[in-house]
């Protein structure tokens, strides 16, 4: 039961004593005498480069899989810029929720100025966030 490596030892390793009846036969400096052991290394490398290909298929599924995420990653985050740059003038821009008749008055005065610090403070935080993530 000779097997492709065992046929590769063979052509690798011609007998030069004219042996016909296996290793036994053979001189130590004959070629023949080495066909056993050369023919099963060649049968372990062939299935370790079997192992390493079949591997290296994997590793280049797990990588294209993983440039694909990155690449839905980077669409997703570039969305999120987008909407956080648009999110500092929307906030500048929110309206008075409350509409005083006399705007002069103490308590119209006070709300006034506690919308605009609280809208400036939030979009003051919307902008560092954009910085931050520009970074
Ligand atoms: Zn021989």
């Amino acid at each position: 039961m000779s097997d492709k490596y065992d046929d590769e030892a063979a052509k690798l390793l011609p007998c030069d004593c004219n042996n016909r009846d296996g290793r036994e036969g053979h001189f130590s400096s004959c070629g023949g005498y080495w066909r056993d052991e050369v023919g099963a290394r060649l049968r372990a490398d062939g299935a370790e480069i079997e192992r390493l290909r079949t591997l290296d298929k994997t590793m280049a599924k797990a990588h294209n899989s993983n440039l694909v995420e990155m690449a839905n990653m980077r669409e997703e985050i570039g969305q999120l810029k987008v909407q956080l740059a648009g999110l500092h003038g929307a906030i500048m821009n929110l309206p008075l929720v409350v509409e005083f008749v006399d705007t002069d008055s103490t308590v119209g005065q006070a709300y006034r100025l506690g919308h605009r610090d609280a809208r400036h403070a939030s979009a003051e935080l919307c902008a560092a966030a954009h910085g931050v993530n520009n970074e």
